[in-house]
């Protein structure tokens, strides 16, 4: 085996010999579900002021309402405790800077080899594809008119958000 894992490892035994997230039951205790894009400049706890066990964080690239985040949206807001769904785009992002084209030619050259049949959606208006995302959440049939879904941009400088839906 590798050791390529060591170091995160090392922490991992640290962070058990203090560990205080026993106990939960795996609901949101805020009631909140958050999808936001796999950028490592956001903390999707931190940045609404909540902590381990009051979120349900689903991160795709661009925070994008695709398939899988409505399963987990669907089963956050019966199974779950959720009852606000935030969808949390974010400034400077990769895939609403760059055209898909571009996203493939570059992996392409990272990879030494041809990446033109892997899909990267790309996003052109980040308003406009952010108020389709919400529109998705909000006429999904088994998503109550009582769940609020909000959509915002999280500015990745200055740490704040802005609605826009
Ligand atoms: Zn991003």
């Amino acid at each position: 085996m590798s050791d390529d894992f060591d170091d995160l490892l090392t922490a991992n035994r640290a962070f058990a010999d203090t560990f205080a997230l026993q106990g939960f039951d795996g609901v949101a205790k805020a009631g909140v579900a958050l999808v936001t894009c796999m950028d490592s400049r956001i903390d999707p706890l931190g940045m609404v002021g909540l902590k381990p066990g009051d979120a349900k964080i689903f991160r795709n690239p661009g925070g994008r309402v695709t398939p899988q985040a409505l399963e987990a949206i669907v089963l956050g807001v019966h199974l779950l405790n959720v009852d606000r769904v935030l969808v949390v785009p974010h400034t400077r992002c990769a895939v609403a800077s760059s055209t898909e084209a571009e996203l493939r030619r570059r992996v392409s050259e990272s990879a030494g080899q041809d990446a033109s049949w892997q899909s990267f959606p790309t996003v052109d208006d980040q308003v406009d594809t952010l108020k389709e995302d919400v529109a998705k959440v909000r006429t999904h049939p088994l998503v109550p008119e009582s769940v609020q879904v909000g959509g915002f941009i999280y500015d990745v400088d200055t740490g704040l958000l802005r609605r826009e839906v």
